[in-house]
This record gives C-alpha cells, structure tokens and sequence, in this order.
C-alpha cells in the first residue's frame, strides 16, 4: 500500500508491504500478488517483499491465488494504463533527487 511520510515537514510517499508493514527499500526485491475475486475478470493485488512475505501471501491464498509479478514490471504496467508520458517521470525523479525525496 502507499503511505506517505512527514520526514523534515515534506511528505515522503513510501510502498509499504502488505504482508509484514515494512517499508519496500528496494524495488528489485518486490512484487505483487493477485488474488482472484468473485468476478473472473477482476483481481485484488497485494505488494510485498519478495521471499518470506510473497510466499507466505501465496500459502495463506490457497486457491485464491492468481499469480505474481514483478514489482517494476507492475508498476510498468500501471504507468501505461494511467497514460503517463517517460518524459514527466524522468522529470520528476530528477526533481526527487535534487530535493533528496
Ligand atoms: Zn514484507
């Protein structure tokens, strides 16, 4: 889930891991589970920490799980969907890494 953090009076948007409440430090070591609804076409997704938190997610789903996904291939997806422009978010990491958020 998204939380956003008050660090130094600026707000610090963070991926919290649904399973274990950490905050996900490091993309590469994340992903999402789905987890079927009662409508076919639909999923509920769950983000976490890849290893204990993932695969304890997948154990207690049983038969609700659906599938996982890389959490950059993800987000890649999202980024389409919501018709967002590489040009804005490049632009807007380079505002992050010179206001150090
Ligand atoms: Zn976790």
């Amino acid at each position: 889930m998204f939380k956003v953090k008050n660090q130094d009076g600026r707000n610090a948007p963070l991926l919290i891991c649904d399973i274990c409440g950490q905050c996900i430090e490091d993309g590469a070591l994340a992903g999402v589970i789905y987890e079927k609804t009662g409508n076919p076409l639909w999923s509920d997704v769950h983000v976490g920490h890849k290893g204990q938190c993932l695969d304890s997610l997948e154990h207690r789903l049983g038969d609700k799980y659906d599938g996982w996904e890389e959490l950059y291939r993800f987000l890649s997806f999202i980024t389409h969907n919501v018709q967002l422009k590489g040009e804005d978010i490049d632009e807007a990491l380079e505002m992050n890494r010179q206001t150090g958020l």
